[in-house]
C-alpha cells in the first residue's frame, strides 16, 4: 500500500464536514453478519462529492441497520500511476481498505461515458470485470443511477444487479436481504436468486436476449422466475426524506456548497428530456419543511446549491431563497425556464450575488422549439435577459442544442441571429451601467436518450454536427463579447452508443478499457457496427434494450409524442 496515496485519503477526510451524524461504524467492525457496501462513483472525488444523488446514496446507506458504507472514487491521474507503481490495490477513502474486502461493491452512475471508469476502478481493485469470472470471494457488483434507470444493458456483462428506481425506496428491503443472506452464509448466486422478485431489482444473468439477422432484438427472456416487465420504484412523498449534502468539502467543483433538492421531475415534458419522462411524475418538497431541515443542517457551508430539473418552476423558491440570503448563505441557480423568470426573482438572483446566469433556449427557432415542445416563444427570451439585465446582472450563458429531429440550416442560422438579438437588448439596457457584457454560447449535440419521445430517432451524422458548429462559430464570429463553446460531436457519439446500446455494446466497452481508451481502435477491433446503434432510425415495432423498463408512461404515448414533433405540435403539461 502506497503511504503517499494513504496521506492523501486522510488529508482529503480531514478537510469534510459531515452533515447528518455519523451513523456508520469505522470499518472493519465486521462482527454479526454486518453489510460492508464499498460506494463507488466512477469518477475522480473532486466530480463525485459534488453529485447530490452520490452523496444521498451515501448517507442511506449508512442509515440501514447492520451496514456499513465507505466510500471509493476513480483516482486521479497522478494517484492512478501512483497506485500502478506501488502496485496498491484500490482502497476505500474512510478506512483505506481494499474496495475487493467489502461485501458489495456498488456503483452509483449518473454519465454514459464514466462506463469506461467503472471497468477502471474494479480492475484496480482485483476484482474480475465480467461478471462470469467473479467467484464467491469477490464482492457483489451492484449498480444504480439515473443512466441506469434509463439502459443498463451496455453494462449487463459486468454487474451482477441493478437498481432500477430511486435509491430511497429499494435501499432498506435490498440491505436487508443482503445481510440477511451474508448472516445465513448463503452463496452469492443463492442470493440473487432469492431477489428476482423484488421491485426495482434487475438481475440480467436472469434474462436472455436472442438476436434476428438483421440485428434487432428478437426477444429477451427471464427465468427463473425473474419478471419480464419491471416497474421502476420510486419515492412517492418528497417530504419523507430530505434530499440534502451528507458531507460538505472545499475539494469539489461546486466547493463546500451545501446542496438541496427543491422537486424531482418537471411537468414541463420536452420531448428530448429524460428528467421529465424517466424521473416522472413530477414532485416538489413542501416549502417551510425544507426551510427548516435545511436551515437546521446548514451548519458552516458557505453556499446553498438549489437543486431540482426546472427549479425556477419551484412555487416557494423566493421565500426559501430569501431565508437563505438571511442566514447569510449565498444561493446558486443552475439553469432557468425563461417563461418563469420574474424581476422578484431577478432580484434574489442578483441579491444572491451569482454573476453568470444560464438560460437555455435549446433551440433558435421557433418551430423546433415546437419540434421540442419547449413552450416558450422568442419574445419571452429576450424579456427574461432584459430582466436580468435591469437587475444589474450582465454575463449570460445561453445553452441551445445541434442536431434536433427535423432540424434544417435555417434553424442553426436562427441560433446565430437569436444570439445576436439577445446581446442587442442586453446591451441596449446596459446603457450607461458598469461592467460590460458577456454571453457565452453553450452548444450541444443532441443525444437521443431512452424512455423520451426522441428514442427512436438517430443521432446526427458527426460531420454534419461539426458543420453546423463551425457556422454557428463563424456566425458570431465579430460578435464583441460573444464567445462559442461547443462539445465534441465525437463524444455524445459515444453517449448515444452507450445510451441505447443493447447487451453486445459490452462488447465493445471491454475492447475500449483493453485498449486504453482508444475507442476508433476499439470499433475496428470488435465484430460490432456502432453506428447500427447510433445512426439508425428504430421503428415503432422494435423491441428496444431497455423496453422492460416500466417508468408509468407508456410506449403509445411517447410514440404519439414523437410523431407530433414532426407536426410542430406542442402538448399539454402533466402533473
Ligand atoms: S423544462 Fe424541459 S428541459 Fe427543463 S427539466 Fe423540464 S422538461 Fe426538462
Amino acid at each position: 500500500m502506497s503511504s503517499k496515496l494513504i496521506a492523501k485519503a486522510r488529508k482529503l477526510l480531514s478537510e469534510e464536514r459531515r452533515i447528518e451524524p455519523d451513523h456508520w461504524q469505522p470499518f472493519p467492525s465486521n462482527r454479526g453478519g454486518e453489510l460492508s457496501i464499498a460506494l463507488a462513483y466512477p469518477h475522480r472525488y473532486y466530480t463525485a462529492m459534488s453529485n447530490l444523488g452520490f452523496q444521498t446514496v451515501y448517507r442511506l446507506f449508512n442509515e440501514q441497520p447492520r451496514t456499513v458504507c465507505q466510500r471509493v472514487f476513480l483516482p486521479d491521474p497522478a494517484d492512478l500511476e501512483e497506485y500502478l507503481r506501488t502496485e496498491t490495490p484500490l482502497f476505500s477513502l474512510e478506512s483505506q481498505r481494499p474496495v475487493r474486502s467489502f461485501d458489495v461493491l456498488a456503483f452509483s452512475i449518473s454519465y454514459e461515458n464514466d462506463y469506461p471508469h467503472l471497468l477502471r476502478m474494479m480492475e484496480l481493485a482485483r476484482i474480475p470485470i465480467a461478471r462470469k469470472d467473479r467467484t464467491e470471494a469477490d464482492p457483489l457488483v451492484v449498480a444504480g443511477g439515473s443512466t441506469v434507470l434509463m439502459n443498463p444493458e451496455p453494462l449487463a456483462d459486468f454487474v451482477d444487479l441493478f437498481v432500477i428506481g430511486e435509491a430511497e425506496v429499494i435501499m432498506a428491503p435490498l440491505t436487508e436481504a443482503l445481510g440477511n443472506g451474508k448472516e445465513a452464509g448463503k452463496s452469492k448466486a443463492a442470493i440473487l436468486s432469492e431477489l428476482t422478485e423484488m421491485e426495482g431489482i434487475y438481475i440480467p444473468q436472469f434474462y436472455s436476449t436472442a438476436y434476428g439477422p438483421d440485428g434487432t432484438i428478437e426477444s429477451f427472456t427471464p427465468r427463473g422466475g425473474a419478471p419480464p416487465r419491471m416497474k421502476r420504484v420510486w419515492l412517492k412523498d418528497l417530504n419523507g426524506l430530505m434530499t440534502i449534502s451528507s458531507v460538505v468539502t472545499p475539494k469539489t467543483e461546486l466547493s463546500s456548497m451545501f446542496l438541496i433538492e427543491l422537486s424531482r421531475g418537471c411537468f414541463r415534458r420536452c420531448r428530448f428530456c429524460a428528467g421529465s419522462y424517466t424521473y416522472f411524475p413530477h414532485r416538489v418538497r413542501d416549502g417551510p419543511l425544507l426551510k427548516e431541515e435545511a436551515l437546521k443542517r446548514l451548519g458552516s457551508a458557505e453556499k446553498v446549491g438549489l437543486v431540482g430539473a426546472a427549479i425556477s418552476d419551484y412555487p416557494d423558491l423566493i421565500s426559501l431563497g430569501r431565508e437563505f440570503l438571511h442566514s447569510q448563505k449565498p444561493i446558486s441557480f443552475s439553469s432557468l425556464r425563461v417563461d418563469s423568470l420574474t424581476p422578484e426573482l431577478a432580484d434574489l438572483i442578483y441579491d444572491s450575488g451569482q454573476k453568470t446566469i444560464t438560460l437555455a433556449p435549446e433551440a433558435g427557432s421557433e418551430r423546433m422549439r415546437r419540434v421540442i415542445n419547449k413552450g416558450f416563444s422568442e419574445k419571452q427570451i429576450i424579456q427574461a435577459a432584459e430582466i436580468l439585465t435591469d437587475r444589474g446582472i450582465r454575463s449570460f450563458r445561453l445553452y441551445f442544442m445541434i442536431g434536433l429531429p427535423g432540424e434544417e440550416t435555417g434553424d442553426i442560422k436562427e441560433i446565430v441571429e437569436m444570439t445576436k438579438k439577445i446581446r442587442h437588448h442586453i446591451r441596449e439596457k446596459s446603457r450607461g451601467k458598469r461592467g460590460a457584457e458577456k454571453i457565452l454560447l453553450s452548444l450541444n449535440s443532441f443525444v437521443p436518450k431512452p424512455g423520451t419521445p426522441f428514442q427512436w430517432h438517430p443521432f446526427e451524422d458527426i460531420r454534419s454536427l461539426n458543420e453546423k458548429i463551425k457556422t454557428i462559430k463563424k456566425g458570431l464570429g465579430r460578435e464583441r463579447g460573444v464567445a462559442v463553446a461547443a462539445d465534441l460531436p465525437k463524444w455524445s457519439y459515444l453517449q448515444t452508443l452507450l445510451s441505447r446500446g443493447d447487451r453486445r455494446v459490452g462488447r465493445l466497452l471491454l475492447a475500449a478499457h483493453r485498449l486504453a481508451g482508444n475507442w476508433p481502435q476499439a470499433y475496428r477491433s470488435v465484430d460490432l457496427n456502432p453506428d447500427f446503434y447510433v445512426y439508425r432510425e428504430r421503428t415503432y415495432a422494435e423491441i428496444l434494450p431497455w423496453d422492460f423498463i416500466d417508468h408509468g408512461i407508456g410506449k403509445e404515448f411517447l410514440w404519439s409524442e414523437y410523431q407530433r414533433a414532426f407536426q410542430e405540435g406542442s402538448s399539454p403539461r402533466r402533473p
